[in-house]
């Protein structure tokens, strides 16, 4: 059920929070992915829009800092699709309940009717099943056979063009059960005929619910559907079908949300028990693929150490950038295990890839220049330029770390590249960075970064 849409939104989530910083390219990256999945979906672009201008307000938000930012992006992206969908409703049963199902041809109300006939029969209620659809004869057999199966009584006269006579005919029997589900026909469209005979239903049903089904493939015209319904004949709630066979669930949901007309269940396939009750909420950790927005939350923490991040961010912004925290650095790899992270930490560059067959050597000399970066003065540590201009230095800590002083010499190397390379990102990500100049970028520094 919209696969799509959930891979897709799995993977903003991911992007979210594997990144350590939360620069200009990668929240535009975000938005971009997201406005294409949720356009995928059919969902309405104009909301589309509202939506990822919110997030993008946020994110830029220079008074909100790093791991925060993040909880906010990912709270607000979680909010905002709560609300395209809707709030929820429960269907509460009374003593006597009957449900009046509404929609046009095709939409899938008499599969839908089996379906919850099943769900309350199994809930402990007695049910039976009703058609009221006078103009197929095919359309009672179809109730009937679905009903047969699943041992729900059904009431059809298949000759009798009276709805009213029906009705009446079936009155004293219909007192044994405490959910009647009422069959009715459809139009092609909704027609000031299709409303007064719903009307004289109604009045003669006297229905506890009224519910509408529409077929999720119908998109964004579920919206005009909804509206039209409800103003005619004040629907209680709606039934979507068909989620399981289109791409157009997203439209379909979120038109209904629009228009104020809560859905309330919906159908996932053709059989009796493919229909499930619709919660925003879990709908929504479900397309997430969390089991709630907390666990979401707490996987952003386990990617990396608030310290760090806010560390490192801050010699960033202060434009300082030591030996220190180049080893930091290479610890940060160690536990994490791959360069690619490295370079996702610098802005825009995350896409940076370096090759796996390269990473058990790489992490055996970042041990090295880490042991001799622990053998400096401090002095040497946070000015590594004076290491240039006197050798012996070199030397001396080549000796004091069981290293050799090619391995500093290209420790240094690397160093002074890395810091270049932030120097240049951050100048470029004031103004932003499109997606051409992080690909040279990546690509330039991806086949100089050798270990
Ligand atoms: P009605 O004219 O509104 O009563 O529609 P029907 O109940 O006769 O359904 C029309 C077609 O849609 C049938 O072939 C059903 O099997 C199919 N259908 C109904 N609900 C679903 C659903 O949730 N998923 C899928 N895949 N097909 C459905
Ligand atoms: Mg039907």
């Amino acid at each position: 059920m919209l696969d799509k849409l959930s891979s897709a939104l799995k993977k903003v989530t991911d992007k979210i929070a594997n990144a350590i910083f939360l620069d200009t390219a990668l929240v535009e990256s975000i938005v971009k992915d997201l406005q294409r999945a949720l356009i995928e979906a059919d969902v309405n672009v104009s909301l589309v829009l509202e939506l990822t201008q919110k997030i993008k307000k946020t994110a830029l938000d220079e008074r909100i800092s790093g791991l925060e930012k993040k909880e906010h992006i990912i709270r607000l992206i979680h909010d905002e699709l709560i609300k395209l969908l809707g709030e929820s409703r429960e269907i509460k049963l009374g003593k006597i309940n009957v449900f009046l199902m509404l929609g046009l041809y095709g939409q899938g109300k008499t599969t839908t009717i089996a379906k919850l006939a099943s769900y309350y029969a199994k809930r402990g209620h007695r049910v039976c099943t009703i058609c009221l659809d006078v103009y197929r004869p095919a359309a009672a057999e179809q109730l009937k056979q679905l009903s047969d199966k699943l041992n729900i009584q059904a009431f059809i006269d298949p000759k009798e063009k009276n709805p009213k006579k029906i009705w009446k005919n079936y009155e004293s029997e219909l007192k044994n059960y405490d959910l009647i589900i009422v069959d009715t026909a459809g139009r092609d469209a909704l027609s000031d005929d299709l409303i007064k005979e719903i009307k004289d239903i109604s009045n003669l049903t006297k229905p506890t619910e009224t519910l509408l089904v529409m077929s999720a493939d119908i998109g964004q015209t579920a919206k005009k559907q909804a509206r039209t319904f409800k103003e005619a004949v004040n629907i209680s709630g709606v039934i979507i079908t068909k989620m399981d066979s289109t791409a157009k669930g997203g439209g379909a949901l979120t038109a209904c949300a629009e228009v104020k007309a809560p859905v309330i269940f919906i159908g996932t396939g053709e059989k009796p028990a493919d229909l499930e009750t619709f919660d925003p909420e879990s709908f929504l950790s479900r397309m997430l693929g969390m089991g709630d927005l907390k666990s979401l939350m707490e996987k952003i923490h386990s990617v990396i150490g608030k310290e760090q991040i806010e560390e490192t961010q801050k010699k960033l912004q202060e434009g300082k950038f030591t030996l220190k925290d180049f080893q930091a650095q290479l610890e940060s790899m160690e536990s994490i295990g791959s360069m690619d992270k490295i370079l996702g930490m610098i802005p825009g560059l995350g896409k940076a890839k370096v090759p796996d067959e390269a990473l058990e050597v790489q992490q055996k000399k970042a041990k090295n220049w880490k042991h001799a970066i622990n053998s400096m003065t401090k002095n040497e540590q946070e000015n590594p330029e004076i290491l240039e201009k006197e050798t012996s230095r070199i030397q001396r800590i080549a000796k004091g770390s069981g290293t050799t002083t090619s391995e500093i010499r290209s420790m240094l190397k690397q160093y002074k590249m890395l810091k270049e390379m932030i120097k240049s990102q951050s100048q470029i990500s004031e103004k932003g960075m499109d997606q051409k100049t992080i690909m040279k970028l990546a690509k330039k520094f991806g086949r100089k970064m050798k270990f």
